[in-house]
């Protein structure tokens, strides 16, 4: 299914971010306790389960491929019915309604589950400060400010292709850095540099980028990730040592905000996981009977 397809309604009780394990495993609480949500994941539903030769400390299952699990996972939520709409969100703004947006498509929800994966830790020199000031996550939103500029696409997968491409035809030049191999399909008009990017530089807005040791005056750049960090997610969310800030009911600083899976932080594992998406589902529950939202 692509974007321009999804199937949202206007408004859910619950939305879940993220269709790894902790997404998965809460989603399937929430089928049970049969509220009115939505689980929502970029495509492929973790990757780094893709990515896991082999799982020896999930109970029941010893010596198991992750992808072999992550099928399991998969077919689990097949049998219970549970859909995952494929969408990449960049935006949660605070509720009561939280408000989910990500390319053209926007819905609402109650109470909200950040299931999102690890943050990206190694972020470019300046890119935290530039932020909404020539730097930006997503091409698709944002786009139409950069008509007859300079723009770069830093791209960690081939994501960053179609995003190039959509912006080939506003801007006057696109320059595109991707940090990975085997470029698929790029508008001829884009113009592909290869190489580390040092800083992203810049008094009030984005001046320029700094690529080894080339200087390339810009109007914009787009940073297209696997994971966006969370706190361009929702600036007002508390981290602590670059994981989302949790209590033992796995809420956030911001009520109705859980969060759950490795964007809580260590340890990473899959147990740790499942088990914390589950949990934040029911404490999800607790917060909306407290609101009367929940039967
Ligand atoms: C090579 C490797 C081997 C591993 N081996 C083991 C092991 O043997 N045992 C073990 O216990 N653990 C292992 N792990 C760790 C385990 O894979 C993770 O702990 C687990 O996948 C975390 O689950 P999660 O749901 O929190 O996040 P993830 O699995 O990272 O899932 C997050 C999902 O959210 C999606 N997402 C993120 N942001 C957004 C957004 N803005 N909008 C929509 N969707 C979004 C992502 O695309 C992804 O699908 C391994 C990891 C790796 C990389």
């Amino acid at each position: 299914m692509t974007e321009t397809q999804l199937k949202l309604k206007d408004h859910y009780q619950l939305a879940i971010i993220g269709c790894g394990p902790a997404g998965m495993a809460a989603a399937l609480n929430a089928q049970i306790r049969r509220l009115d949500y939505v689980l929502i994941g970029k495509e492929p539903c973790s990757p780094k389960m893709i990515k896991a030769p082999k799982v020896e400390n999930f109970l029941g299952f010893p010596e198991i491929k992750g992808e072999e699990l992550r099928q399991r996972f998969l077919k689990h939520l097949e049998q219970m019915k549970i859909e995952i709409v494929p969408w990449k969100i960049t935006n949660v703004y605070k509720g009561p309604p939280f408000t989910l947006l990500g390319g053209d498509y926007t819905t609402t929800a109650d109470a909200v589950i950040l299931a999102i994966g690890v943050s990206p830790q190694n972020l470019f020199f300046g890119e935290t400060k530039l932020l909404g000031r020539g730097v930006g996550y997503c091409a698709t939103c944002d786009g139409p400010l950069y008509a007859n500029k300079t723009v770069a696409i830093i791209a960690y997968n081939k994501e960053g292709e179609s995003e190039a491409n959509y912006l080939a035809d506003i801007a006057e030049h696109v320059i595109y850095i991707p940090y990975y191999n085997e470029i698929g399909k790029l508008d001829p008009r884009i113009e592909i540099k290869k190489g580390s990017v040092k800083s992203l530089n810049g008094n009030y807005k984005l001046e320029d980028l700094v690529l080894e040791n080339e200087k390339i005056a810009l109007d914009g750049v787009f940073i297209v990730r696997d994971n966006l960090p969370s706190e361009q997610l929702m600036p007002e969310l508390k981290l602590s040592a670059n994981a989302i800030e949790v209590n033992h009911n796995l809420e956030t600083n911001i009520p109705g905000l859980f969060a759950a899976g490795d964007c809580t932080g260590q340890p990473y594992q899959l147990l740790k996981a499942a088990g914390e998406g589950a949990t934040a589902t029911l404490q999800a529950i607790k917060y909306l009977e407290s609101l009367g939202k929940k039967a």
